[in-house]
């Protein structure tokens, strides 16, 4: 029996710079090291009798028989390579050139792994290698098995010779060095048929055949999904010892005279919605609801109806959005709504504001004076201080990461909590993530909507996109053209949304009234240009992601999504919600370039053919797998090892089954927690 948790000094090969090499990666004890998992195995036997297919991962073994560079714009490595079969094999790569070139020496045995693919004859752009020396290398005994696993690897680690060989002796001399404890309870591996702790980490990276290492995989998969369900647990416990310090009345005389004048009647879905939500603020914890609603659903109203239950007992209410624009919207929303209630003090709270107006709005926000304070990020600073904070609404809250969260529910009297979304998160997911929150769903749309007429065009078509936009905007309508912005080539992508919309301004739609904003504009010029658009005196809105959320100008009928290949499935549906807010008929048009790769062409005709944030949310999760969807670092979900949340749902069923059936409590497993869940991080979070 030895300490998991000790430090990889005390292992032979380990100097002081394969530790920091390996810190940078993450690994820096024992338990680190042997949860540094193979990412793929090379099985040789695959290498035989191989039928070369375009398009099949394979895993080939042959000699280097030459290798040259070709220079060009950008120089590349190709690496001609021989098979058993004599099949030959280009292997190219494009980084590192001088560094395969030396590494790939003629005549070397080598088993490459990567997608075949044809190219004047067959080729591997940057495949995955393990060289092989001849077997009776006594050093080489644990390499040499059938299959060999291949660690994730980077230059870096190679240069410290911890290449896959490199790792794999040290992750040996790991498990020389003493039996690994069963941490699972052994009712649970034998009603679950599972591998045993010890076996499971020498099979895991020392296989003896595929079989095993699916059977090894999937006891670690348990393990993870299994502690992930008992630290959703433990954080239900913990938090159902935080005590309510603040009472909302159970019946509201402002929320009767805003549901009298309100320009529409509520779904009911609505109504259900906020009687669940209410219905949690007379229990002794504070409360905590999800409430998930597609794209114009009417959540804001929701919340505020909510809201005004806290308000009327004098406790304030903020309501956090993702953007300045966003922040602004609600803010004149809920003023117009609560237009005759002058004694309820409305706060609008933004970044960038001047000193002395801001200074202002803090004193009214400490003072209680302020009663609904809406904002964006700039509400989480330290000079935001609250009276009697007793309810946080969070907009939109996948834009928002676990840590602001719980920032803004710090500055309150134990709140109650209640986050939106119209990034429908699919059921079985959104137990599991949120265990301990309760969903609220609101289905149905307000009355008279229609499904938006999407469609998807390519260039060819756009002479016509524009004859159709005007004949709208002619009639009254407004458009919105949008262009994607990402981070990592923002320069590049601001650049063509500035120069598309000079284009579309004096060639184009020289007639009509466009518009442009783009999250790099002053603030006040973002409102200037967003008050002229839904006073209806800009047609035509060029814009970037800064709309993607939340914005609502119901007379916008027609959206333009250029490079609609650029975006995720879930994104698009937001984009798309942009239009169809009222009951006249709206289009998304979704323009791209001639050739999309087969992925996106899946995305693209799965938003042409469904309305559904349901079935696009369950779409997209199917190829973008949940860290993409929810965002990982976003959502307060760990970055499972192995567990596949997705492909391993049964699992997830059995393991939330088991973690349920025994009561928390010993202070060995909290601390297993603390050690998986990186230290707090996800312990109180969501
Ligand atoms: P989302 O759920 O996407 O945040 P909003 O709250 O912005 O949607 O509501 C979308 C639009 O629908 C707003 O203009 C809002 O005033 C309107 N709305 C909300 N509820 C109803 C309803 N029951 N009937 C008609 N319109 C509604
Ligand atoms: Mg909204």
């Amino acid at each position: 029996m030895f300490d998991l948790t000790q430090s990889l000094s005390n292992l032979k090969g380990i100097g002081p710079k394969r530790k920091t090499v390996l810190l940078e990666h993450g690994v820096s004890t024992y338990y680190d090291l042997l949860t540094y998992f193979p990412r793929r195995y090379l099985d040789r036997n695959f290498t035989k009798d191989i039928i070369l297919k375009q398009g099949d991962i394979v895993t080939l073994f042959g000699n280097i028989v030459d290798s040259y560079i070709v220079h060009g714009k950008k120089s590349r490595l190709i690496v001609g390579f021989r098979t058993l079969n004599n099949e030959r094999i280009n292997l190219v790569f494009f980084r590192g050139v001088n560094f395969f070139h030396k590494l790939f020496a003629i005549d070397k045995k080598v088993v490459v792994s990567g997608k075949l693919e044809y190219f004047k004859g067959y080729q591997i752009l940057h495949p995955e290698y393990e060289f092989l020396t001849d077997s009776d290398d006594p050093d080489d005994s644990i390499h040499a098995g059938r299959i060999i696993p291949l660690y994730p690897s980077t230059e870096a680690l190679k240069e410290e010779g911890l290449d896959s060989k490199g790792l794999r002796k040290l992750i040996h001399q790991v498990l020389e060095s003493g039996e690994i404890t069963e941490n699972l309870p052994s009712k649970f591996i034998k009603k679950r048929n599972l591998l045993g702790r010890n076996d499971a980490f020498s099979k895991i990276h020392f296989p003896d055949s595929m079989e095993t290492v699916q059977i090894a995989r999937k006891r670690f998969s348990y393990e993870e999904l299994y502690y992930f369900q008992r630290l959703l647990l433990y954080k239900q416990r913990e938090r159902q010892k935080v005590k309510r310090l603040l009472w909302p009345l159970p019946s509201s005389n402002s929320r009767i005279n805003l549901e009298k004048n309100l320009p529409f009647e509520l779904t009911e879905d609505q109504k259900t919605a906020v009687t669940t939500i209410l219905s949690k603020t007379n229990t002794d914890s504070p409360s905590a609801f999800l409430l998930q609603g597609d794209v114009g659903s009417g959540k804001t109203i929701t919340a505020l109806l909510v809201g005004l239950h806290y308000i009327d007992n004098h406790i304030q209410v903020v309501f956090l959005a993702p953007t300045e624009i966003l922040a602004r919207q609600h803010y004149q929303t809920i003023y117009k709504f609560l237009g005759n209630m002058p004694f309820l003090g409305i706060e609008l709270l933004l970044g960038g504001e001047n000193k002395k107006s801001r200074a202002e709005k803090l004193s009214r926000i400490k003072t209680g004076e302020s009663n609904i304070i809406i904002g964006t990020h700039s509400l989480l600073q330290d000079d935001v201080i609250f009276s009697d904070l007793g309810l946080v609404i969070i907009d939109e809250q996948h834009k928002f990461g676990v840590d602001q969260r719980e920032t803004i529910r710090a500055k309150g009297k134990n709140p109650d909590l209640l986050a939106m979304t119209a990034t429908p998160i699919p059921r079985t997911l959104c137990l599991t993530l949120y265990g301990d929150l309760n969903l609220v769903n609101i289905k149905t749309k307000p009355k008279g909507r229609k499904p938006i007429d999407t469609r998807w065009y390519k260039e060819d078509r756009r002479t016509g996109v524009y004859n159709s936009i005007r004949k709208y905007v002619s009639s009254g309508r407004q458009c919105y053209i949008v262009y994607p912005l990402v981070e990592e080539s923002e320069k590049v992508d601001l650049e063509s949304c500035t120069v598309a919309y000079e284009t579309l301004r004096t060639n184009v739609f020289p007639d009509l009234k466009i518009g442009l904003l783009h999250g790099k504009m002053k603030s006040a010029e973002k409102d200037f240009v967003m008050e002229k658009f839904k006073s209806g005196e800009i047609q035509i809105l060029v814009t970037t992601t800064v709309v993607e959320v939340g914005v609502d100008v119901p007379n916008a009928t027609i959206l333009v999504v250029e490079h609609a290949e650029r975006f995720g499935i879930s994104q698009l549906h937001q984009l798309r919600g942009r239009v169809g807010r009222s009951d006249i008929e709206s289009f998304c048009i979704l323009m791209t370039g001639d050739f999309i790769s087969e992925e996106g062409r899946d995305r693209l005709e799965a938003l042409v053919t469904s309305n559904d944030g349901y079935y696009l949310a369950e779409k997209d999760l199917a190829i973008r797998g949940p860290g993409e969807l929810l965002g990982v670092k976003q959502s307060g979900l760990p970055e499972f090892k192995i567990a596949d949340l997705v492909a391993d749902r049964e699992l997830l069923e059995e393991a939330k089954v088991d973690a349920a059936s025994i009561p928390l409590g010993d202070p060995e497993e909290v601390s297993e927690l603390r050690i998986r869940f990186s230290e707090g991080k996800f312990l109180f979070a969501n």
